[in-house]
């Protein structure tokens, strides 16, 4: 290749990757990668990293710029490894999204004609979040919060993130105030010592409750007497200070033990119209108001009438069941994480939900161990992880054979994966909704209805 660092050369932007960098080829045919640009940028970009086949760019001057590029509003827009389409309008932002999933289903899966709906809008592109997780880090100012640079272990200072809700902040000021009058120092991964690893918030929104969660490389901080008055005297809708231990030297944030240092050792959500207990261990959507759309679509998909054995798979701490148990006989959810089970089981018996039970286990154990004992659903719902399902478990789904598959994602490229195995395997994909859970990130959720083919 005969390009190399810091060579300037003029690119004309003409494709994005799933990551949300614009892409376009040198007139040798190089692919060339460069953050914050999108289709239709004629730029000239200084070429930062040089691979085998591909290069790294970043924008050295916009000679022409696409039509809907916006001004960006957030300084550290490109460095902090969160949004990737500050630049980009909206509008356009929801369009790369459908067509990073058509791309993806095309290109990985092997479909041409699915039906993919419109992404269902987020009707607020800010401060959409309910949870933050904050590296902590000794800088020369002191304990300094914020999020890693991409795809390293640098912190990017950020005092106020355009994602989060705006107490966020606050809690993030308290916290460095007191590591900083009590000379108490953040976790050095380097040499294990210091004590804060990461700040942890969540706000239940429709009930104005707050959680922080200190992760910590010991059992505690000192003074924390000092913090909890400190917060509480600023924070009038605090409602659960929790110490997390972590002390293994991993990238893996929370630890295992929670200690309760103020009030209750959950907060509580409504989502659907039902009540939600969070533990800081459980998996709740981040943003709520999307979520509650996509639930809905998830219903519409599952069309339950009254008699049905509903299985909701990676369940969590029950939403997507819960929100659906009025109209099925039976649900059962199956999800690893203790606590969330913990959680699942007192959110039915607060919702007063009698014909839910839950399973902790690994989903692909827990479905085998149902199909033995002779468990025919009738529908099933499953919301993996990014890196999706194990062919093994969509066979066995299929073996059970459920009339409707509802397959909840966040990752388009699995999903399409997962798609073609249910294909194969007596399933067709009706049609797929993706949903705008993630504005301004590259990330896209989506839900998925599949189909068991009649029997020929
Ligand atoms: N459906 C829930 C949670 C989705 S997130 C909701 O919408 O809120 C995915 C969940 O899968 C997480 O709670 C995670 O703990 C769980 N999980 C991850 N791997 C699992 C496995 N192998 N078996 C069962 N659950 C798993």
């Amino acid at each position: 290749m005969d390009i190399k660092k810091n060579d300037i050369l003029k690119l004309k932007i003409t494709s994005m990757t799933a990551q949300g960098n614009g892409a376009g080829k040198t007139d040798e045919g190089i692919v060339i990668f460069v953050p914050m640009s999108a289709v239709g940028d004629e730029l000239e970009v200084r070429i930062l990293k040089v691979k085998k086949t591909y290069a790294y760019g970043k924008i050295e001057k916009i000679l022409k710029p696409f039509e809907s590029r916006i001004e960006t509003d957030c300084p550290n827009f490109g460095k902090c490894g969160g949004c990737v389409y500050r630049h980009i309008d909206y509008n356009s932002e929801l369009e790369i999204k459908h067509q990073r999933v058509s791309d993806a289903l095309e290109r990985i899966g092997g479909f041409k004609n699915i039906k993919i709906n419109p992404v269902v809008e987020n009707e607020r592109v800010l401060r959409y979040r309910n949870k933050a997780q904050l590296p902590a880090q000794n800088t020369e100012n002191g304990v300094e919060l914020g999020f890693y640079a991409n795809r390293s272990h640098r912190i990017i200072p950020c005092d106020d993130c355009l994602l989060q809700p705006k107490v966020f902040k606050k809690v993030m000021d308290i916290t460095r105030d007191f590591m900083q009058k009590t000379s108490q120092s953040a976790y050095d991964e380097r040499t294990g010592r210091g004590t804060l690893r990461h700040l942890y918030i969540r706000y239940a929104e429709m009930t104005d409750e707050l959680m922080v969660c200190y992760v910590v490389n010991s059992i505690g901080l000192k003074q924390e007497d000092v913090l909890i008055k400190k917060l509480k005297e600023n924070l009038p809708n605090l409602k659960s200070v929790i110490i997390n231990s972590n002390k293994e030297n991993t990238n893996v944030i929370l630890g295992s033990k929670n200690r309760t240092a103020y009030g209750k050792d959950y907060i509580e959500d409504i989502l659907c119209g039902k009540r939600f207990k969070l533990s800081p261990l459980s998996f709740y959507q981040v943003n709520r108001a999307q979520a509650e759309k996509l639930y809905e679509i998830a219903k519409n998909y599952a069309d339950l009438k009254g008699n049905e054995i509903l299985l909701d798979l990676y369940c969590g701490i029950g939403t997507i069941g819960l929100s659906m148990a009025d109209c099925c006989k039976k649900l059962i959810g199956v999800e690893i994480i203790e606590d969330a089970v913990k959680d699942a089981v007192r959110n039915a018996e607060a919702n007063e939900t009698e014909n839910a039970e839950f399973i902790c286990g690994n989903a692909s154990y827990a479905l085998n161990r149902l199909k033995k004992d002779g468990v025919k659903p009738d529908v099933v719902i499953v919301d993996p992880p990014r890196k999706g399902l194990d062919e093994e478990l969509i066979k066995t789904i299929s073996q059970m054979s459920p009339d409707r598959v509802v397959y909840v994602s966040c990752g388009p490229e699995t999903l399409a994966r997962d798609l073609r195995i249910f294909s194969d395997n007596n399933y067709s994909v009706k049609e797929i909704t993706p949903v705008d859970l993630f504005s301004r990130t590259s990330h896209v959720e989506n839900v998925c209805l599949l189909i068991k083919n009649k029997r020929s």
